[in-house]
């Protein structure tokens, strides 16, 4: 099958009816507020401050709890569930700090990774991918002001937004309300989405394994971490993944060269921040996803998780690495070894990269 037969098969829904389509985690706390005064209030409405996340609420006497924080991937902090507001973060002077990561005057693609400072919620960074097909923004953070906007404006604005799995949803009908542009999310995941009965935002469903978001960038639906837990590939520079927390960079995979084939370079979590791992079913299927692209440099969720090709040492030999296909594999069996009690059985001892 080729890669681009599996390709696509994106469901635009831009009208959802929240009772059918979207099986709220909550109570629908807005089901009988107008559309109008929601619009109004985005500002103010409650934005957990644990994980970012944005209700559909301004009311803090109607929202007892975070459910992305009650969630066993997740957790209430010892302080106690808090919210705030986009209005209050802007009046305590957070701001979105950029780096430029890559670019290609000759391609026109450029790569932009954007965080807010101080941090704010789970702290990931979001990466805005430049491209002459357009832009696209992977991943969000909560945090959206007038700068940010303006920045992103001056840049070609946005053509879709890409989230990669729940925790990072945050306030994303401010953000496409903003840009006018699409917000991708898999289907599997949905019922995670707050903001639910909003009709202005376009909530495009990824149903099928792998989407074109646009030429050279591709969804793959790997799961795992979440039922529809994302990566983004880019053909950009011999190939980029974008691994969220599908895919977790460990203290070994950021070493210097030389280093050790034996070395992990990943890890793999159903909760990150509670440290419960994934299945190796689950992680032999993020393989067999992301097995027909190359890549030879991998972006995490957070600042410094980012590996490039090294040198490798393995036994007497030297060689360069020209991807690191063959990490992830490698980090793979590292992991479903352990979790396994030494036996190597499973079909994913089988693969080879
Ligand atoms: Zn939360
Ligand atoms: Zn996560």
């Amino acid at each position: 099958m080729s890669r681009d037969s599996r390709h696509v098969i994106l469901a635009q829904i831009s009208c959802p009816s929240p009772s059918n389509i979207f099986p709220s985690r909550i109570n629908n706390i807005n089901q009988d507020r107008p559309e109008k005064m929601i619009d109004k209030i985005d500002e103010d409405l409650l934005v957990c401050s644990a994980c970012g996340t944005q209700f559909d609420t301004d009311d803090r006497a109607e929202l007892s709890e975070c459910y992305i924080c009650k969630d066993p991937r997740q957790f209430i902090p010892p302080s106690g569930q808090a919210f705030s507001t986009l209005r209050t973060l802007k009046e305590n002077s957070y701001r979105n700090e950029w780096r430029t990561i890559h670019e290609n005057h000759q391609t026109g693609n450029h790569l932009y990774s954007i965080v807010t400072k101080p941090k704010f919620g789970i702290g990931q960074r979001a990466f805005l991918l430049k491209t002459p097909h357009g832009n696209i923004l992977w991943d969000l953070i909560a945090f959206i002001d007038s700068e940010t906007i303006e920045k992103i404006q001056s840049l070609g604005g946005l053509t879709g937004i890409v989230i990669s799995h729940p925790h990072y949803y945050t306030t994303y009908v401010t953000w496409a309300r903003h840009f006018k542009c699409p917000v991708y999310v898999s289907i599997e995941d949905m019922s995670w989405m707050t903001r639910q009965i909003v009709s202005d935002v376009d909530r495009h469903l990824i149903r099928e394994s792998y989407a074109t978001i646009i030429p050279g960038i591709t969804a793959i639906k790997c799961g795992g971490h979440f039922p529809g837990s994302l990566v983004l590939h880019w053909t950009e520079d011999h190939g980029i993944l974008f691994i969220a927390d599908t895919i977790v960079t460990v203290p070994s995979g950021l070493n210097p060269s030389p280093r050790h084939s034996d070395q992990s370079t990943y890890t793999f979590m159903w909760s990150i921040p509670n440290m419960i791992p994934m299945s190796v079913d689950d992680i032999h299927q993020i393989w067999t996803r992301i097995k027909p692209y190359n890549f030879k440099r991998t972006f995490g969720a957070f600042e410094g998780l980012e590996v490039s090709p090294a040198t490798i040492i393995d036994g007497d030999s030297k060689f360069e690495e020209f991807g690191l296909k063959k990490r992830l594999l490698d980090s793979m069996k590292i992991v479903a070894k352990q979790q396994s009690g030494g036996f190597e059985g499973h079909a994913l001892f089988k693969e080879s990269a």
